[in-house]
């Protein structure tokens, strides 16, 4: 089958006398025994749920996975990644993560004596040169949030894997449909399901998905021992966004693109990223490993007050930190989700602090454009009164 399909024709109820079409939502804490002495398949919802089981079933399938487990969130799945390890191991991440993740390698993980060294792993030889005897576990984001700065997960992969590594991918940003890191090499996936696999700003919940069976079995003793899986109801709403996974992000993607290079034209623009402009230097890399763009582009305005007056001026992109959802939001990153990042890192990492970040959403792609066209007219217009013929040229475009 090919992936659309299997987002639609899933077994979603298997066992089930009644055949429904939705998996049920089993919202039970326990379930009672055959006997004092025999277990029936489920036992308590901890270990496992029917309606947690199909949507893992599922995630394994789209992934390419031996199994896939659903969790709380997606920082309960990258936890859940890092009681792979034990004190003296050491996590060799890329130098641009997602800000929650940040707080939790530097944070949190140190307290259990696992250290994390921070690579531009952008050019696989740092990682060639940094993993040494400790490195455990390799860990990188592609395209990286908010830059969208491109890793090449093969050679990672190959470099991990002589150093004795595993190598992990948050692959958030892209959603099984766009990337499967496992088919390059990668032994372990996270996702922020939050994000484009729920799709609706709905749902908390994350995914690790895993190749290896030991490894598997380990994730599994690790998600029962710890008590972060995902609920039912939550698991229910997963599997209610993931149907329209490909649908979504075709138009998502595509209207990203149209916004990249609208922005790409504006005089009042600086750079922009996004691994879909033939100009990105990532671009090139990214189409090997990935089937598209994704919906989350970002740009600078040269000026933190300019880009402030431009998103709070936007009428049809809610400022939020999430991402990937049908509804489009900016954001500035720097002050928002990689606030928890101190200024100085964020410095030496090159991230703009005048960044503006854009999730695409399925809205009418004229209609965003125009939004975008109208806020970026008001926001230079009041930081200099002379750029008047750019507002006028912009509005000018998106009328024709
Ligand atoms: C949002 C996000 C996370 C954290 O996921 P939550 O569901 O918010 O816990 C991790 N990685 C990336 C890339 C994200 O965007």
């Amino acid at each position: 089958m090919k992936f659309s399909t299997k987002l639609v024709r899933i077994d979603q109820c298997p066992e089930d006398p009644f055949r429904p079409v939705a998996t049920p939502i089993y919202q039970t804490a326990t379930f009672e025994q055959e006997s004092a002495l025999e277990f029936g398949r489920y036992d308590y919802s901890r270990s496992g749920n029917p309606t947690r089981s199909v949507l893992e079933t599922q995630l394994a399938d789209i992934e390419g996975a031996t199994r896939a487990f659903a969790f709380a969130s997606g920082l309960a799945a990258l936890t859940a990644l890092t009681r792979l390890l034990k004190v003296g191991d050491e996590i060799i991440a890329c130098d641009d993560l997602y800000g929650g993740t940040y707080r939790l390698f530097s944070r949190i993980l140190p307290r259990s004596g696992v250290t994390v060294k921070y690579v531009d792993l952008t050019d696989p030889a740092n990682l060639e040169r940094a993993i040494g005897p400790r490195t455990r576990l390799v860990h990188v984001e592609t395209p990286t949030n908010p830059l969208l700065r491109v890793c090449d997960l093969r050679r990672l992969a190959r470099a991990a894997h002589e150093g004795g590594a595993w190598l992990s991918v948050d692959s958030t940003a892209m959603s099984p449909y766009l990337q499967r890191p496992l088919e390059l090499g990668a032994d372990l996936v996270i996702h922020s399901a939050t994000k484009a696999l729920c799709g609706h700003s709905d749902v908390t919940a994350g995914v690790v998905a895993v190749r290896d069976k030991a490894l598997a079995d380990e994730l599994y003793f690790i998600q029962n021992g710890e008590g972060a899986g995902l609920a039912p109801l939550d698991s229910f709403l997963l599997l209610r966004g993931i149907k329209t996974l490909s649908l979504r992000l075709d138009r998502q993607q595509a209207t990203a693109k149209k916004i990249a290079e609208f922005l790409s034209r504006q005089p009042g623009v600086g750079r922009v990223h996004f691994p879909g402009l033939a100009s990105h230097p990532g671009a090139e890399l990214h189409a090997s490993q990935a089937s598209g763009p994704g919906s989350v582009l970002s740009f600078e305005t040269g000026d933190l007050e300019t880009s402030r007056r431009l998103v709070e001026s936007l009428k049809l992109f809610s400022i939020t930190v999430s991402f990937g959802g049908v509804g489009s939001s900016a954001s500035l990153p720097c002050r928002m989700s990689h606030a928890s990042i101190p200024a100085e890192v964020r410095e030496a990492r090159r991230l703009p602090e005048d960044l503006v970040r854009l999730s695409v959403g399925i809205e009418d792609a004229d209609d965003l454009i125009e939004d975008l066209a109208r806020a970026l007219n008001g926001a230079a217009g009041e930081s200099a009164p002379g750029t008047a013929s750019a507002a006028a040229r912009n509005l000018a475009e998106v009328a024709s």
